[in-house]
């Protein structure tokens, strides 16, 4: 089976308990919860069975024993995640508003996350891969894109394949670097899986179909739009697929983009046909939504099975 790295930060989130208005007094919270956008994909992945592992940094701490032990005991390679000496693990904490929109604050760019780069353990797990994932969240630091640099060069050298999932608020593009950052990924990628109006980050095109068209023409293979709770939809020079989202109760959309990527990286890379691992994509994000915390609602392949077989879709990930 293929193997599957990232590269990017892994954090604690700490969620309000109830919706609310930011941090300006004291309020209930619940956490720490297992998260960051590359470690929720990477032990999606792992659920499913997929040898994978993340080139990640946490700190001497509780926090960073949280993630690290979650993810090995789900399966996922741990070998390349650094401990800090000094710099506490990463964290979010975040805001439901009573309009659906979030409230973060992030302490990322400056925690352990800042130690992330090519050391000699991410070397040796980079060797052993065969697909890159990168979460166009994790290119805040120069260590973190150098890495992907090198790891993009060698996985593609010897055949491997990349994947792209921009995951970006339009307000990080302005960041130093993130354009060029985001361009060298583009190039490189072989499957973009941008959400909603992602498709036209990289685009002189604004209507979906002409954006897609305009992509595939620049070399990528595959494109898959993640459409929330209306499904998603992949392309590839011969058209359209598109697979409607499950009917299922959003307690807290966090991850679902993550754990949907990762499913269908996984099912990409075994050679399932589009339309399948559309549906078992669409599956993992909707059990995704329907549990509280980032990393809560990862599946298991049988898990997957269990919640298809319930809406008379047994087989399909056979
Ligand atoms: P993230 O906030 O994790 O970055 P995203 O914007 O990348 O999310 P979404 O499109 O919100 O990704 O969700 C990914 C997938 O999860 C969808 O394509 C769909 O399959 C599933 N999903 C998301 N929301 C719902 C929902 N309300 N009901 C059912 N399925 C959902
Ligand atoms: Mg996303």
């Amino acid at each position: 089976m293929k193997k599957i790295i990232t590269i990017g930060e892994i954090v604690v989130e700490i969620m309000a308990v109830e919706t609310g208005n930011g941090f300006r007094s004291a309020i209930p919270l619940i956490g720490p919860f297992a998260s960051g956008a590359p470690a929720i994909f990477i032990d999606q992945a792992a659920k499913l069975g997929q040898p994978c592992g993340i080139v990640s940094a946490v700190g001497n701490d509780d926090f960073g024993v949280l993630n690290v032990e979650r993810l090995r005991n789900d399966g996922a390679d741990v070998s390349a995640i650094a401990v800090h000496p000094t710099a506490a693990t990463g964290s979010a904490f975040v805001c439901y508003r009573p309009d659906g929109n979030r409230d973060f604050i992030f302490n990322i760019k400056h925690s352990a996350c800042s130690a992330i780069g090519l050391t000699p353990a991410a070397e040796a797990l980079v060797e052993t891969a065969d697909h890159l994932h990168i979460m166009g969240s994790a290119l805040f630091s120069d260590g973190i894109v150098a890495a992907i640099h090198e790891a993009t060069r060698g996985i593609k050298a010897k055949g491997g394949t990349v994947s792209f999932d921009p995951n970006i608020r339009k307000e990080m593009l302005d960041l130093p670097g993130m354009r060029e950052a985001l361009g060298h990924a583009l190039e490189n990628t072989d499957l973009f899986m941008p959400s909603g109006d992602e498709i036209f980050l990289f685009t002189r095109a604004t209507e979906e179909k002409a954006a897609v068209a305009e992509l595939l023409a620049r070399g990528i293979k595959a494109v898959v739009i993640k459409r929330g709770a209306k499904g998603a939809s992949y392309f590839d020079v011969s058209g359209e697929t598109l697979a409607p989202a499950f009917k299922v109760e959003e307690v807290d959309p966090t991850g679902a983009g993550d754990s949907f990527g990762a499913a269908f990286v996984t099912c990409w890379l075994r050679g399932m046909a589009a339309d399948k691992a559309l549906v078992i994509a669409n599956a993992t994000g909707a059990r995704a939504v329907g549990v509280k915390g980032p990393m809560e609602g990862t599946s298991s392949m049988t898990e997957i099975e269990a919640f298809l077989a319930a809406r008379n879709l047994s087989g399909v990930s056979s």
